[in-house]
C-alpha cells in the first residue's frame, strides 16, 4: 500500500507547482514503497514564505502561553499517535522501534517544555543609571525561519527547532530531508490539528538543491536552523551570512569513548555497544572512536568483538532487531568505502566489513557491524565521519594520551570518559573539546531540557534543546521609560 503525499503551503495540503514527485522507499526492503511525495522546488519555496509572513502576522499577534497551550496539545496528540509514528519512522528510515519510540518521545518532551516556555519567556531587568527611569528586555516574535533537518532524527530533530520557534511567536518553512518527508508531513498535520495557524507551518519537501537552498537564499526569510553535515551547514552559513540573516547550525561529529584502566569494563562495554552501533552508527553523537588504555585495552577488544558479532540485523519492526539498515544506497557505498580505506591505511580489521550475505537482508542496506582495532590517530577513519557501523578502536597508554588523541579531530559534538576516578573525571571534564561530556555513559542519549551542540567544525555557536535555542529564535527588544517629566542624559547627566 502506498500513498500520495503533498506539501503544507499557505494552510492546504498541495502538489508541487510542477507536479513533480519522487518515491520514497523503506530502505529495510526496496520494495516497500511508502509514497510518492512532491519534490518541490523554488516557486513553492517561494509561495511558502509569502504565506509564512502571512501565518508570521497572525500567529505572532496570540499571547505567547496561548501559543503554548496549541503546542501542549500538539504533545497530546504525539502522545496519542507514538506507536502509529513509531512504526512509520521505522519503516521510512529503518533505526528499530524501541529507538524511533524515543524519537518520538524526545519531540513529545520538547513539546511539554517549550509550551510551559510560552508562560515564561524570561529576559532580563536591571536598573537605571538614572533615576525616576526604568530599563529592560524583551524577547519578541523575529519573522519567518528556515528549517533544514536530516533523517537520522526525522521528527525529534525537527521538534528541537519547530516547537521553540513557533512559541516564541515565529512561523516556519520546513524543508524535511529527502528520506523522511512521511514523518514530516505526519508532523505538520499534527501541529495543524493542535491548533497552530496553518499558515505558520509550511512544509515543502524534496532536495536540498532543488528546494533547500532557494529556502534558505528567499527573501522574506529571517534566519535559517539547519542540522546534517559539515559540508553543507557551511555553505548554508555562506549563503546568510551574504544575506545578513542569522543561522543555527548543528553538523558532524567524529565523538569518542575514553575508557581508562580503572574503568568498570562492564559498563564500558554496553556504553559502546550501544554508542557505536544503536542507528546502525549514523547519529550525530554516535560512538566511532573508542580510545583504550593499554591496561585493559585486549580484554574490552575481545568482549566486544564478541558483543558486537552478536548483534541481529533485520527490519527494525522485526521484535529481536538490534541494527536496522543504512539509510540508502549512497550510504552504504561510503561506509563500504571507509572500509576499504581503513584497511589500505594498516587497520587490523576484526568484526565484520560487508555487506550481510543472509537471503532476507539482500532487499535493504544493511552493512555488517564493523571494528577495526591499531588504528592510529591519523589515519582518516580515526579523522572522518562515516556515519554508519563502523567502530575504530585506538590504544593510548595513559590519560593524558588520551585527552590529546580525544580532541585530535575537527570535530567537537559528544564525548566520553568512563574511570573510576572522580579527579580524572573533572579534568576530563575541562579539557575535552566538545559541546556534551558523558561521565560514565556513552556518547548517546541527550535529555530535551539540556542544551544540545557542539564545537568546532560541530557548531556555530548556537545550541539547541534546553533555555538558549529561545533567544535564537527572538529578537531581544531593549525597553526605557524615563517618568521623571523631565529630559534625563545617559552618561552625561550625573
Ligand atoms: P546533509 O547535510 O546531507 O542534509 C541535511 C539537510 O540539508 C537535508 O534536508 C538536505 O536535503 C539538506 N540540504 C542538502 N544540500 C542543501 C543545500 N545546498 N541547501 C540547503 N539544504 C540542503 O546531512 P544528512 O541528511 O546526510 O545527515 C547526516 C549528517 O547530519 C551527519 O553529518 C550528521 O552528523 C549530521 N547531524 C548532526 C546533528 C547534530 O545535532 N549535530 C544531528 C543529526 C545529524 P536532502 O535530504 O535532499 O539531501
Amino acid at each position: 500500500m502506498s500513498d500520495e503525499f503533498r506539501n503544507h503551503v499557505a494552510g492546504r495540503w498541495v502538489h508541487a507547482e510542477s507536479g513533480a514527485t519522487y518515491e520514497n522507499r523503506n530502505p529495510a526492503g526496496r520494495d516497500d514503497l511508502i509514497g510518492t511525495f512532491a519534490a518541490s522546488g523554488p516557486v513553492d519555496v517561494e509561495r511558502a514564505v509569502a504565506s509564512a509572513r502571512d501565518g508570521y502576522e497572525m500567529w505572532s499577534r496570540i499571547p505567547a502561553p496561548k501559543r503554548g497551550e496549541a503546542l501542549k496539545r500538539a504533545g497530546d496528540l504525539l502522545v496519542e499517535r507514538k506507536e502509529e509514528l513509531a512504526d512509520g519512522m521505522t519503516r521510512e528510515m529503518g533505526k528499530p522501534l524501541v529507538e524511533t519510540r524515543g524519537d518520538v518521545q524526545e519531540a513529545i518532551d520538547t513539546a511539554y517544555y517549550a509550551a510551559s516556555e510560552g508562560r515564561r519567556l524570561f529576559s532580563h531587568t536591571a536598573p537605571s543609571e538614572l533615576s525616576a527611569k526604568m530599563g529592560f528586555a524583551v524577547l519578541r516574535p523575529a519573522g519567518v525561519f528556515g528549517i533544514v533537518t536530516p533523517w537520522n532524527f526525522p521528527l525529534a530533530v525537527p521538534s528541537w527547532k519547530i516547537f521553540p520557534a513557533l512559541v516564541c511567536g515565529n512561523a516556519i518553512v520546513w524543508k524535511p530531508a529527502q528520506d523522511t518527508p512521511w514523518t514530516a508531513v505526519r508532523f505538520v498535520e499534527i501541529l495543524v490539528e493542535a491548533g497552530v495557524t496553518p499558515e505558520a507551518v509550511q512544509l515543502v519537501t524534496g532536495f536540498g538543491s532543488e528546494a533547500g537552498e532557494p529556502l534558505v537564499k528567499a527573501d522574506g526569510v529571517t534566519g535559517v536552523s539547519f542540522t546534517g553535515s559539515t559540508v553543507v551547514g557551511c555553505h548554508i552559513a555562506g549563503l546568510c551570512g551574504a544575506r545578513g540573516r542569522r543561522v543555527s547550525l548543528e553538523m558532524g561529529g567524529k565523538n569518542a569513548q575514553l575508557v581508562l584502566d580503572d574503568a568498570d569494563l562492564g559498563l564500558a562495554l554496553e556504553g559502546v555497544l550501544w554508542g557505536a552501533f544503536g542507528t546502525t552508527g549514523q547519529r550525530c553523537t554516535a560512538t566511532s572512536r573508542l580510545i583504550v588504555q593499554d591496561g585493559v585495552h585486549d580484554e574490552l577488544v575481545e568482549a566486544l568483538v564478541a558483543r558486537a558479532g552478536e548483534l541481529r540485523l533485520g527490519d527494525g519492526r522485526r521484535d529481536g532487531t538490534d541494527v536496522g539498515p543504512l539509510i540508502n544506497e549512497d550510504a552504504r557505498e561510503k561506509v563500504d568505502k571507509y572500509v576499504r580505506i581503513g584497511q589500505n591505511e594498516g587497520a587490523e580489521l576484526v568484526l565484520g566489513g560487508g555487506i550481510p550475505d543472509d537471503d532476507d537482508l539482500s532487499r535493504g542496506w544493511f552493512y555488517r557491524p564493523t571494528v577495526f582495532v591499531g588504528v592510529e590517530p591519523d589515519m582518516r577513519i580515526a579523522q572522518e565521519e562515516i556515519f554508519g557501523p563502523v567502530l575504530s578502536v585506538l590504544r593510548v597508554s595513559d590519560f593524558e594520551e588520551g585527552i590529546a588523541v580525544m580532541n585530535g579531530v575537527r570535530y567537537g559534538l559528544s564525548s566520553s570518559i568512563y574511570t573510576a576516578d572522580v579527579g580524572r573525571a573533572f579534568q576530563a571534564i575541562e579539557r575535552i573539546e566538545a559541546g556534551i561530556t558523558y561521565v560514565n555513559g556513552p556518547t548517546i542519549g541527550a535529555e530535551a531540557h539540556f542544551p544540545f551542540g557542539g564545537v568546532k567544525d560541530t557548531g556555530n555557536g548556537h545550541r539547541e534543546g534546553g533555555w538558549p535555542v529561545y533567544d535564537f529564535f527572538s529578537d531581544l527588544k531593549t525597553v526605557y521609560v524615563d517618568y521623571s517629566g523631565r529630559l534625563q542624559k545617559a552618561q552625561i547627566d550625573a
